[in-house]
Formats: C-alpha cells, sequence, structure tokens
C-alpha cells in the first residue's frame, strides 16, 4: 500500500486536504486518531468518521512486531511481519542525541553485495510507501524517533518512488527534521538525477541527507563486491554527492563496510585521501559483522582504529562506528533469514563507538 492509495481512500471518504493531513500526521506519529484539540465529530466528515476504525486496523496491519531482540548497547532489532506475511527487519538503534530508527526499503535486495545477507537472496518485492511509514508508527508505540535512517534491507534507488513519497511524509506531518531523514544508496543515476532536482525545489521540500555505500575507491574491486550496482565510477559517486551535499548543506556520509584483507589495506587509505580531500564529507568506517556462509572477516579493532586515526590526521572526517545490536545476530537480514529458509545481507545501521 502507498501513501496516495490511502490519500485517495481519504477523499472518496469525503476528506478535504485538512482531514487528510490530520490522519496521515497522526497516524505516522503513532498517536491516537481522536487525539488533538479538534473533537473528531467536529472535524471529519461522518462517512471518513465511521470508516476510521477499520482504516486504522488496515494500517497497524501493515507493519506488526513479530520479534524483538535487544541488544546490550539498548538497540533492538525487530521482526515485522507484514500483511501478506513476508517479513523485514528494523532497528532502534542505540539510544543518543536523537533517537533513530533503521527502516527497509524492500523485502530482499537486487544489488547482491558479496558480503550481505539480505543480498544472497535477490528481491522479493518491493514495500509500499505507506510500509516503510509503517515501520516507523510501528517504532514509535515502543520509543520515541526523531531520526530515519534508510539502510536496512533493500536499495532505496530501485524503489525510489516508494522511499520519496514515505520521506516526504515523514518529513511533514511526521515531524522529523529534513537532515535526519538519511537515504542511503550504492550509488544510482536515477537517484542522483531525483536528488539534484530537489536542489532547486521550493522552500519547505524535503530535502532528505544523503549516505554513500562506497566500500573501495577501486573500480574493479567495487564491482566484484557489489556486482549489480550501476556502475558508477567511485570519482563519480563523489563528484555527485558532492554537488548534492553542498547545495543541502548537509555532508555526505560515506560508507565504507570494513572487510579484512579486502578493502582495509594502505592503498585504500591512499585512495580515500585522494578521492575525499576538501571534499563536504564524513568517512564512516564500520568493520563487518561475519554472515554464516560468506567468506569475509572482520579486522581487527586495533587495524580499524589506525585506519580511522590515519585517515583523520590526512584532513578526512572520519568515525569508526560498529553496528547496532552486534551481539544479537549482526547484520541486518539475519533475523529474517533465522526466522524464514533465506539468506541476505546488508550495510547494517551503526552506532558510533569510539572515533
Ligand atoms: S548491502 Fe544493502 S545494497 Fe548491498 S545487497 Fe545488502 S541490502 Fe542490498
Amino acid at each position: 500500500m502507498h501513501i496516495s492509495d490511502i490519500r485517495h481512500r481519504l477523499r472518496l471518504l469525503g476528506a478535504g486536504p485538512a482531514h487528510e493531513e490530520r490522519v496521515l500526521r497522526l497516524w505516522a506519529r503513532a498517536l491516537p486518531q481522536d487525539s488533538g484539540r479538534r473533537k473528531l465529530e467536529n472535524f471529519l466528515p461522518r462517512a471518513l468518521r465511521n470508516e476510521l476504525p477499520a482504516l486504522c486496523e488496515e494500517l497497524a496491519a501493515l507493519a506488526r512486531l513479530h520479534t524483538e531482540h535487544p541488544g546490550e548497547d539498548g538497540s533492538a532489532r525487530l521482526l515485522l511481519a507484514l500483511a501478506d506475511g513476508q517479513t523485514v527487519e528494523s532497528v532502534l538503534l542505540p539510544p543518543g542525541r536523537t533517537p533513530g530508527l533503521c527502516v527497509s526499503t524492500q523485502v530482499g535486495c537486487a544489488v547482491g553485495c558479496r558480503f550481505c545477507m539480505t543480498g544472497q537472496g535477490g528481491l522479493v518485492r518491493q514495500l509500499g510507501s505507506a510500509e516503510i511509514v509503517a515501520q516507523v508508527a510501528l517504532a514509535r508505540t515502543r520509543r520515541p524517533v526523531a531520526k530515519v535512517v534508510f539502510m536496512g534491507m533493500g536499495e532505496p534507488a530501485h524503489n525510489l518512488a516508494a522511499v520519496m513519497e514515505a520521506i516526504d511524509l515523514l518529513g511533514t506531518g511526521g515531524a522529523i527534521g529534513h537532515k535526519n531523514l538519511v537515504l542511503s544508496t550504492v550509488g544510482d543515476p536515477r537517484l542522483f538525477e531525483r536528488l539534484h532536482a530537489l536542489e532547486h525545489a521550493a522552500v519547505g521540500t524535503v530535502k532528505p541527507a544523503l549516505a554513500l555505500s562506497l566500500h573501495s575507491t577501486k573500480a574493479a574491486l567495487r564491482a566484484e563486491l557489489l556486482p549489480r550496482a550501476p556502475r558508477m565510477a567511485p570519482a563519480e559517486l563523489v563528484a555527485q554527492g558532492e554537488r548534492y551535499a553542498r547545495a543541502t548543506g548537509y555532508p555526505i556520509q560515506f560508507q565504507w563496510t570494513l572487510l579484512a584483507g579486502v578493502n582495509d589495506g594502505d592503498d585504500e587509505i591512499e585512495g580515500i585521501v585522494a578521492l575525499l580531500s576538501g571534499k563536504y564529507a564524513l568517512m564512516n568506517l564500520i568493520p563487518y559483522n561475519a554472515v554464516p556462509g560468506l567468506p569475509f572477516a572482520r579486522p581487527s579493532w586495533e587495524r580499524a582504529a589506525e585506519i580511522a586515526r590515519t585517515l583523520h590526521r590526512r584532513g578526512i572526517l572520519t568515525k569508526l562506528r560498529q553496528s547496532a545490536g552486534q551481539d544479537v545476530q549482526a547484520g541486518c537480514g539475519q533475523l529474517r533469514a533465522r526466522d524464514l529458509p533465506i539468506h541476505k545481507p546488508s550495510a547494517a545501521p551503526q552506532r558510533e563507538v569510539s572515533w
């Protein structure tokens, strides 16, 4: 289900723009539909009032909590059941200044990153924009959510219309600050085209922050690790991201999953310095969480810290992070795989730990 479908349905029940916004706002904020100053009977059309309990039930059924897995770091991985029985994961990020949630945008993923459990099973189906917002609404029944990162299962660029519709609602009625909506991608010309169009959009238009999964500065290695990502050279990715970062005023975040012996060498440090020097950017290094059956390992914490220190010394703003809830079956996709006989990996959501 998409948000546009809900809007259409509300209009058929006699809703005007103000009614529509109120119903969607309260849903996205996980507030009861009878909250607020105006009483329902004095505000909503009768047909809509009569239908509201059934509609709320349908919205609640878009994503129901299947299992919850609290981590020692204060995070919690949520395995959610969708209305058709498919499952996706959301992660309540460890407590911090801005309480965050990592959401999924697809069931499965077609990019097929070699180190990611989610990518091993391919794409199962797209999530509707309402299913993306439903993850936030559900999470808000458990904790406040003031930041949403689109780094769970799926590649947002492959479900762009739904993702942008969800971002638009979350950044307006959903009350999430625009720079706290973090759209994560492996990089896709269609996505850059859409973002560049936002650069000149009217004041008030929701412009999300951008995170780019780089993982290597070498085009050939990156193509090997991310086999079905669009073939954009690392320098081109950085240039496109830099343009959007300068236009919006939010630095671009580069994601780098550290794989022992693959992309944690001095050559990559030199490559990063060459690519990112002087850029309005932040490099997030995330030591890999091993996935059973996949031939990748996590470098030692000492090596990861050394890379972060070196980059920092060379003028690259760098953070060393670790995935949220490592003690509860690590990377994104593993809960789902454990629950179903399906395997997939992912760029797991992170928390900053020490740099
Ligand atoms: S890391 Fe992200 S883009 Fe790559 S396969 Fe996993 S979910 Fe897809």
